[in-house]
Order: structure tokens, then C-alpha cells, then sequence
């Protein structure tokens, strides 16, 4: 049977190099090699994320990281921010009101980017905001927030500290933690690092340390203290997913030594394609304006005389490629293609292929 064409906002499919390596023999993850993996590895991500502050590899999904962004810098009853685009910015907010942050949420409907304006408003309106949460590219609606603007606005309104959800845009789409100021960025390996779910990656600033010793709420697992702490003898506190390591290790060897400029620039040419193959069907981007398309996943609106659910299913049941449904009330009427990670172009064009054939068929 043909593999299914996974082309879903992550996890990314691996090509055979990743598979080789993630099928290599499990190391003691107490031992020299190791120790060395961990220094590679650490080197090439604060390489990739354009920072100097340390970076930790965390065995979890992409949401324990953002967990760890808020339970590491907050305590109960401070002021936050949450400026949400959509089902992931909302998923922030979530974290924040758990560990009882008064939580300050910022919503935009599907499609729309945050204003930076409209952010430096509200913050000159609130006062002692500890901590901005911001999702760089909102997976779920396939807009890119403009970081950079919000963050200069953050920074010149606030003391407050910058959290960023960078998990499905860091690596495919620029990304400058240190010049634009950001505290603290999260990702996962499932998205554009080429690797499987289960390694979560943090990066955590001077002035996020300070936060974390101040901050009271209630932690274990996800305490950063414990990975400062075995992270000076280039181990992590508890077992790490070392495969999934193995996997994270390959792409960063790659886009450590030079090459993530090109990466991301592979992305926007990926994205420019895929967003001309939309227009070609006659279709429009959700995304409101084209300048916040994400580089990572295009969210695309379907015809409204067109069953969206079954040209999901068909699409797969009859041509083997899976795209990701439509967020919330958008399911059914709208589509993703995730275009992150292995940007090999016969899968991607060949998912465009399968979605045009399709759309000329349903419409009869
Ligand atoms: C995938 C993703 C996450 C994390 O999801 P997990 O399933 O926990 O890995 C968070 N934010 C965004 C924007 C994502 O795309």
C-alpha cells in the first residue's frame, strides 16, 4: 500500500535519512555520546532560533513547552496577555488561567493577524502586565502574526516579559529571538524540524531567569531549574525520547552549520507555490491578507456548494493524501495544507494535483 501524503500542519513526514537515523541503536542517555549529542545539539538550535540564551530539549509535545514558557515565569493573580488569532492562541490563554494568571485575552476572528496597534493600546490601558503570550503562526487558521512589529510594541509599552508559541513556525519562518527581543520560544520536532513528536524545545532569556525566581506557582516536571541544573553536565533530568533526538539531531546538523537561512527561504518559495495552486482552483486563502499568510500551512476556503468532509475523505480514501480540516465552525469549509518540514516538491504538488482533480469532480 502507498504511504498516506501527510500534509497536515505536523507531525511531518521523515524522509528516509531521519527514519535511518531515529532507527539507530537507544543510548544511555547518563554516557559520553550523550553528553556529545547534547552539546551539538544545543549549539545548532540557539544557532537556528538566532539566540544566545539557553535552549532546553524537553521530552513532550509542543504544548509541555508552553506550559513550561508560563509555569517558569508567572505567579498566581499576575497580570497576563494573550493576544489569540485562533485555536492555539486560545490553547495559551488556557495555560495561563491554570496556573491562575489574571488572564487579559486579546481575540481575533479566524484569518485575521493581530494589530499591533490595537496591542499597544491595551497595554497603555493595563497596568503591571507580567507576561505577553503570542502565537507566531497560528497553525489552525494559516496566519502569520507580524512578531517583530508586536514584539518592538511590547517592548516599548511594557516591562513585561514576551512568551512566544514559535512551535510550528521556528525553523520554516524567520525567527530572530535575541533582536526582536522575545523571552521565551517554544517548538516541537514534529513540525519544521524534521523529526517525530516527542521532543519539545524551550529558549529561555536573562530576563526570563529573573522571572523564574520570583515565580511561585506550584511545578515539577516542567520546573526549568532542573534543566539548568543537569544541563551544565549536557544531560537532561529526566529520560529524554532519544530517538526522537536522533531525528531533531540530523535537521540541526544540517541547518546549524549555515543553512537555515535557505530552509526558510525554501518555505516562502514552497508557500508562494501553493498559494498560486490555490488561486489557479479558482479558490481564496482564509488568511484576510495575504501579507499574514503563513509560510508553514495554508488555510484555504472551499466552495460553499462543495461537501468539505468528503473531499477529506476522498482525498484520502481515494488518493492517499491527508489534509487537515477547517478549525472550529470552519470544519467542512475549510482545508489545510501543511507545507513545513521535508518540502519535498512531488508530494506537495502532487496534493495540489489531487485537490484540483477533486474540486473539478465535486462540482460536477
Ligand atoms: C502543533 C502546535 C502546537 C503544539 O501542539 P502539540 O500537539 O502539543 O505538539 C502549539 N502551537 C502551534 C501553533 C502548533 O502548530
Amino acid at each position: 500500500m502507498h504511504e498516506v501524503n501527510l500534509r497536515i500542519p505536523g507531525p511531518v513526514p521523515l524522509p528516509d535519512n531521519i527514519r535511518a537515523a531515529i532507527a539507530a541503536p537507544v543510548i544511555n542517555h547518563r554516557g559520553d555520546s550523550f553528553a556529545e549529542l547534547f552539546e551539538r545539539m544545543s549549539h545548532n538550535m540557539r544557532t537556528c532560533l538566532k539566540t544566545k540564551s539557553d535552549v532546553y530539549f524537553i521530552t513532550s509535545s509542543g504544548t509541555g513547552v508552553m506550559e513550561m514558557a508560563v509555569a517558569n515565569t508567572i505567579s498566581q493573580g499576575d497580570k497576563v496577555l494573550c493576544v489569540s488569532i485562533g485555536w492555539f492562541g486560545d490553547r495559551f490563554a488556557d495555560i495561563a488561567l491554570a496556573y491562575g494568571a489574571d488572564v487579559e485575552k486579546m481575540r481575533y476572528d479566524a484569518g485575521v493577524a493581530a494589530d499591533a496597534d490595537e496591542v499597544r493600546a491595551k497595554l497603555r490601558e493595563l497596568k503591571n502586565v507580567k507576561a505577553v503570550l503570542i502565537t507566531h503562526n497560528e497553525s489552525s487558521t494559516g496566519v502569520c502574526n507580524p512578531l517583530k512589529e508586536l514584539c518592538q510594541v511590547v517592548r516599548a509599552e511594557s516591562d513585561a516579559l514576551i512568551l512566544v508559541d514559535a512551535v510550528s513556525s521556528a525553523g520554516g519562518i524567520e525567527l530572530e529571538t535575541d533582536e526582536w527581543g522575545i523571552d521565551v520560544v517554544t517548538t516541537a520536532a514534529q513540525k519544521a524540524w524534521i523529526a517525530p513528536a516527542g521532543i519539545s524545545v524551550i529558549a529561555f532569556s536573562k530576563k526570563a531567569w529573573q522571572a523564574y525566581e520570583q515565580s511561585k506557582v506550584p511545578k515539577y516536571y516542567f520546573d526549568i531549574g532542573h534543566y539548568r541544573q543537569y544541563g551544565e553536565r549536557k544531560q537532561t533530568p529526566f529520560t529524554p525520547c532519544v530517538t526522537a533526538m536522533f531525528g531533531l539531531a540530523c535537521t540541526l546538523e544540517r541547518l546549524g552549520s549555515g543553512d537555515i537561512d535557505n530552509f526558510i527561504a525554501a518555505h516562502s518559495d514552497v508557500a508562494d507555490k501553493v498559494r498560486a495552486g490555490v488561486r489557479s482552483m479558482g479558490l481564496e486563502i482564509l488568511p484576510h491578507d495575504v501579507k499574514y499568510a503563513s509560510n508553514t500551512v495554508t488555510a484555504v476556503k472551499l466552495p460553499t456548494d462543495i461537501d468539505g468532509v468528503g473531499f477529506l475523505r476522498r482525498a484520502l480514501d481515494e488518493h492517499r493524501v491527508e489534509f487537515g480540516d477547517g478549525p472550529g465552525d470552519l470544519k467542512g469549509k475549510v482545508f489545510r495544507i501543511g507545507h513545513l518540514g521535508w518540502l519535498d516538491a512531488k508530494q506537495i504538488d502532487g496534493a495540489l494535483e489531487v485537490a484540483s482533480m477533486l474540486l473539478s469532480e465535486m462540482r460536477g
